[in-house]
């Protein structure tokens, strides 16, 4: 026996291909059970990721020990998504390990590509916020710096997309059906967390008012960690999740004792509240449910940082020199009021005391501007589920609308108040975050100044120095390192890898733009991921796409803002064209799309309907000649993202001006060399000025223009399609039937919103975007011109790596530093 293995080796676990083969053969067959020749592929993935677990565990000890012994400040960021993608690949490369696993499985003759593609993909998000979060904490560990997540354990993610005759049909995502590895239960990590009952009010000797909290429901928070791993190994952070546990005295006062069955039915309602994700993106119905899970998760966080902090602590005067909470949304403010309670009813705090500890704790980032995305309970709501955070809310509102009564007049007051009081009274969301929070960030320059000018004007004249900007970023490590390992391995042949952990190294390769045999190699290292995302299109909608085409790539949650629409009918003019000229050469164009509409979003799913209706006309037309494709890859999320991002030629980004906050896709798109179509929304804005307007191709109208024109109130739609017989023809086929002779009037509903307000002014900006289009498609007949320009936009995005944006909220917000882990 090997020496080294057999003894009572308590320290790290080796490294090696001989130590890693050794614990998968352990691991495979005392835990999962199976011998090597039995083991199925989820045997193997099961069993490669407790054996890299091992490796992560080691280093976690230390991390954790590290900021506990130094009482550093802390970072806990408030999310109710993370879509945090496969882990293995993920968790390997950030260890340095790809290479030995892949060895050490091949000695036991399994193919680490086929146990990376059997792992579930945990998808806890909608989309961008989600991904954002994932970014940041892939970013916080790379940094050293000492971060948490926290948020809610789902049972089901987002939903899976599946086509039905080209209609999205919604499927349950049970992901921890074969259970997941890379968690730890934590059953002794439990917190109660109280709905309904009511408040008692209760007076001292002195004839002191205090608050107590009766007659409530309890459902206990359960922790689950997932470590996560810096690049390089030397920070590993904590994602701590919360899962829904019934109280034994949960049917108390509410059923008759002794009826057991009814006891165990309340037991399976109250665990209902961390079941499943709301898969809406951008907007929420005021389902009580939701409302439950926001308190649900934010309380159990509050009362663990508590916890944290009372170990070195005997007030509360320094939290917030020992505590940042971010707030990513408003879904989380409820935990204002929430730190509030604790605070007076608990620990017999003074308001103004309370307050100031409370509001230099809470940061809070908006993600939207869409006036139907902004989050506002009905005070009838707040008051039954959490009367006492009620009572809280109208506190901290009277104290405020006190302040501000000597300069404003009664519309001010109405627009700051934390109460809307038209119609059903309202909480909103969003005052209440700005209010408890000392500072606040938009996530793009355009959309920070735009919530200056919008939603936040009032609260901006207010407090002036509040609203900073934060423009997001991704990380480089799962987005270019790991999903795009061809490129990768080319830059880093060239200048190192050190742009891993500091993008901004990525400028050195501007110079290369020059160097023929490097552009030679950038081309075929683009060529490979087309073939691999070909192969990838033909196993999953078996369209047979060419190579060698344009790969013109929109793929993003569906939304009328984001415009599919305005994709789709140039998509058809394009058709148009190229029926009637049977002879012409056109550059061959393979459109691509991917992603979810809401289940309840009914003109969203129409325009996937649409797009596969398109795809089946188009691809079956002879006269087309292999001209133009159009696919729609069923099941967006972030392992088929991996895969298409380093693929894409062209990124489209063609928001309605004013309505992306950012965007991450075309982060993530310029990153990996797609060139950009775009309106000067979102970070685009920044995206151009960072790899110069030579190099993307910018149309439509601005934010301003579009809020000229709506304020106007004369844009004529009608008008508009009148006069451009393009335009008119793609709508008058796509209401005729020309796409849905089965049913010709199914898309009557796209048309006539088109015909009749155009809300999201896709007609307004067509007749740019197919003349910047056509620009785009034919200066890819240049191979060389084209080349350059996508090098270009890789070496200059370096700047939207999430690294840079962590490192300003540690510096602007947090004021947070980097902690390195106790020396053993
Ligand atoms: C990056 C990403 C998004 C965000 O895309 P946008 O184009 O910024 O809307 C959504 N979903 C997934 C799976 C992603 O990876």
């Amino acid at each position: 026996m090997d020496a080294r293995l057999n003894t009572r080796e308590i320290g790290r676990k080796a490294l090696d291909v001989e130590a890693l083969k050794r614990s998968f053969v352990e691991w495979l067959i005392y835990s999962v059970g199976k011998d090597t020749r039995a083991a199925t592929r989820r045997d193997w993935f099961t069993t490669a990721a407790l054996a890299v677990r091992d490796r992560v565990v080691d280093r976690w000890m230390d991390t954790t020990r590290g900021v506990y012994t130094q009482d550093a400040k802390r970072v806990y960021y408030f999310s109710m998504e993370f879509l945090i993608g496969r882990l293995l690949t993920n968790n390997l490369a950030n260890l340095g390990l790809v290479e030995a696993c892949r060895e050490a499985l091949d000695g036991l003759g399994v193919r680490l590509e086929d146990v990376v593609d059997v792992e579930p993909d945990p998808a806890l998000g909608n989309g961008g916020l989600g991904r954002l979060a994932a970014c940041f904490l892939d970013s916080l560990a790379t940094q050293n710096l000492p971060g948490y997540g926290y948020g809610i354990r789902y049972e089901y993610g987002l939903f899976e997309q599946r086509f039905e005759h080209g209609w999205q049909v919604e499927y349950p995502d049970n992901w921890l059906r074969f259970g997941n590895p890379w968690e730890f239960a934590r059953p002794e990590v439990l917190y109660p967390v109280q709905f309904y009952g009511r408040v008692e009010e209760v007076r001292d000797g002195a004839g002191r008012k205090s608050y107590r909290w009766v007659d409530t429901d309890k459902v206990h928070a359960m922790a689950f960690d997932t470590p996560v791993v810096g690049y390089g190994g030397e920070t590993i952070n904590t994602l701590r999740l919360w899962s829904a546990r019934a109280t034994s005295d949960f049917h108390f006062g509410h059923f008759n004792e002794g009826d057991y069955l009814k006891a165990v039915e309340s037991k399976v309602l109250s665990e209902n509240l961390s079941r499943v994700l709301y898969p809406n993106d951008a907007t929420d119905t005021g389902k009580e449910l939701r409302f439950k899970q926001e308190y649900f998760f934010t309380s159990a966080s509050i009362q663990d940082i508590l916890r944290r902090y009372m170990q070195h602590h005997s007030t509360f005067d320094a939290l917030p020199e020992k505590a940042a909470i971010q707030l990513n949304d408003t879904h989380p403010t409820i935990g204002i009021a929430e730190l509030m309670r604790i605070l007076i009813d608990q620990h017999g705090l003074e308001w103004d005391k309370a307050w100031d500890i409370t509001s230099r704790t809470f940061s809070y980032t908006n993600h939207t501007l869409l006036p139907e995305a902004l989050e506002a309970w009905p005070v009838r709501l707040v008051e039954r589920v959490l009367p006492r955070h009620m009572q809280i809310i109208y506190e901290i509102n009277a104290h405020f609308l006190t302040r501000i009564k000597r300069n404003s007049d009664l519309p001010r007051i109405q627009r700051l108040s934390l109460i809307d009081e038209h119609g059903d009274r309202r909480v909103r969301m969003g005052n209440l975050a700005f209010l408890g929070s000392h500072k606040v960030n938009g996530v793009s320059a355009l959309h920070t100044d735009l919530m200056k000018q919008t939603v936040f004007a009032d609260f901006h004249q207010e407090f002036p120095d509040r609203i900073n900007n934060k423009t997001n970023g991704i990380t480089p490590r799962r987005w270019l390192h790991q999903a795009n390992p061809a490129l990768s391995k080319l830059i880093s042949s060239r200048i190192g890898n050190g742009w891993v952990k500091d993008l901004s190294q990525l400028t050195a390769l501007a110079p290369k733009v020059d160097d023929e045999v490097f552009r030679e190699e950038f081309r075929r290292a683009k060529r490979h991921n087309k073939k691999r995302l070909a192969a990838y299109v033909a196993r999953h909608v078996q369209v047979d796409v060419n190579v060698d085409s344009l790969f013109d790539v929109q793929v993003k949650r569906i939304h009328e803002y984001k415009r599919q629409l305005l994709n789709l009918l140039q998509t058809v003019a394009l058709y148009n064209d190229i029926r009637d000229n049977p002879t012409k050469d056109f550059v061959p164009v393979t459109k691509i799309f991917a992603g979810k509409a809401a289940p309840a979003y009914h003109q969203a799913k129409l325009i996937i309907k649409l797009a596969n209706d398109i795809a089946n006309v188009v691809n079956q037309d002879p006269v087309v000649r292999g001209q133009l494709k159009v696919v729609y890859l069923p099941n967006y999320n972030v392992s088929q993202a991996e895969v298409i991002m380093p693929a894409a030629d062209l990124s489209e980004q063609i928001s309605t001006a004013g309505m992306e906050a950012s965007g991450t896709g075309n982060m993530k798109l310029a990153l990996n060399g797609a060139l950009t179509i775009g309106t000067l929304d979102g970070a685009n804005v920044e995206i151009r000025e960072h790899v110069g307007e030579d190099n993307i191709f910018i149309f439509g109208m601005t934010a301003a223009e579009v809020q000229e024109l709506k304020q106007g109130g004369g844009f004529n739609p009608r008008e508009v399609i009148a006069n451009n017989p393009r335009l008119k023809r793609a709508l008058d086929m796509i209401s005729s039937g020309v796409f849905s002779p089965d049913d010709p009037q199914r898309f009557r509903p796209i048309v006539e919103s088109l015909y009749n307000s155009d809300h999201f002014l896709v007609t307004a900006d067509f007749e740019d975007y197919c003349n910047v289009h056509a620009e785009a498609v034919e200066l890819y007949r240049d191979t060389e011109e084209w080349t350059r320009k996508a090098i270009l936009n890789t070496a200059n995005m370096g700047w939207f790596s999430s690294d840079r944006t962590i490192l300003e909220y540690a510096r602007d917000i947090w004021d947070i530093q980097p902690v390195l882990a106790a020396a053993e």
